[in-house]
């Protein structure tokens, strides 16, 4: 067969009118399409392997060769048109959908927050930190130890005699083996040594942390219970420094001036050695029945006084050229008084409640 005998017109599915036929039902089935969905059927209908117009391409391949270009150009036409078409409508359905995403999932800020419990501080770190925080503001560092420590730290270093009843067995928690002479430390006074012999003074150092003592649980001990303790080492140091630096300490912690008094005490790591009382804040002693200070007037709450020559060389530090006061304050003690807690308890059962309760300042 010569290429003059054949033309491709009359091959029926390479007709223009036939391919014009097909490019019309694609367009239209394209223009029904309500969806991407839909539109991929009209895709795989009018565009696919097995449409229509990729049949008559198939055709093309039995055409005599000079007929083939004539009839390719045809084709090629036709499913130009038609992916142009599928192109244009496949983005207007993209458009819709993400014109229809924004709206379904904006977000409405007007709807009311999830609420989910963040929990709370505990008061004893919020009111240990406060407590800090007021040395700090006067220049003083922060000191930790150790809370297991050597008995020379805990009392050899604080002048506390070889027959000392706070060595006793029944007040103090030793670490077995006894005879490696390690113990939970009972305050927070072996800081005061260690940082004697680490530091050349003048020395403002404040030491809060947990302590330990063989107390039986009830509303007023726990064998487990916080002190901070305030050291001052410098030349010329008296006990009128310590008892304005405590008057600062205690008024600032209760939020307004606050009146104290120094009661003589005895600390084996302290001469002269004192009591701290406040006037009761709330009833300013002038009520019988106050639950704050029991009807005394006076709330009784820390020990203190100048640090004693015997301590001061323990750690390598000459009394003749300085004076240090010292001081040990409840913080378990604190929280009771001055947040009204009161059963020590409560402090440690861990009850989130508790901490929200009294856990409000930062
Ligand atoms: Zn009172």
């Amino acid at each position: 067969m010569s290429t003059k005998d054949y033309d491709p017109v009359e091959v029926a599915v390479l007709s223009e009118d036939t391919l014009a036929g097909y490019v019309a039902q694609a367009l239209a089935a394209f223009a029904a399409a309500d969806s991407l969905e839909a539109l991929k059927q009209a895709r795989l209908d009018h565009a696919g392997d097995r449409s229509p117009l990729a049949l008559a391409n198939r055709e093309i391949g039995a055409l005599p060769p000079a007929a083939k270009a004539e009839a390719g150009k045809r084709v090629g036409k036709a499913r130009g048109q038609v992916n142009k078409a599928l192109a244009g409508r496949q983005a207007e359905l993209e458009a819709e959908r993400d014109a229809r995403v924004l709206v379904e999932e904006s977000v409405d800020v007007t709807l009311p927050a999830e609420h989910r419990p963040a929990g709370a501080r505990h008061p004893l770190s919020t009111v240990s930190e406060r407590m800090a925080d007021i040395f700090v503001a006067m220049g003083w560092e922060v000191a930790e130890g150790p809370e297991v420590e050597a008995d020379w730290f805990n009392f050899d270093a604080l002048n506390f005699g070889p027959d000392h009843p706070a060595r006793q067995m029944q007040d103090t928690f030793f670490a077995d083996p006894v005879d490696a002479g390690l113990v939970l430390r009972t305050h927070t006074s072996p800081v005061q040594a260690r940082t004697m012999l680490d530091r050349e003074p003048p020395i403002y150092v404040v030491v809060p942390g947990r302590v330990f003592r063989t107390d039986e649980l009830d509303a007023t001990h726990t064998p487990v219970f916080s002190q901070i303790e305030g050291l001052a080492v410098d030349k010329g140091l008296t006990m009128a420094h310590l008892k304005g630096t405590l008057q600062h300490f205690a008024s600032t912690l209760i939020g307004r001036e606050v009146t104290t008094r120094l009661r003589p005490a005895f600390f084996p790591f302290t001469e002269p050695s004192a009591e701290l009382d406040l006037r009761c804040f709330v009833c300013d002693g002038k009520s019988d029945d106050c639950r704050t200070c029991g009807g005394t007037g006076w709330i009784e709450w820390l020990g203190c006084g100048m640090v004693n020559p015997n301590v001061l060389r323990a750690a390598g530090i000459d009394p003749d050229v300085y004076t240090g006061f010292a001081f040990g304050a409840g913080i378990e003690r604190a929280l009771m008084f001055r947040n009204g807690v009161e059963d020590m308890r409560d402090m440690i059962e861990g009850d989130v409640r508790f901490s929200l309760h009294y856990g409000m300042e930062a």
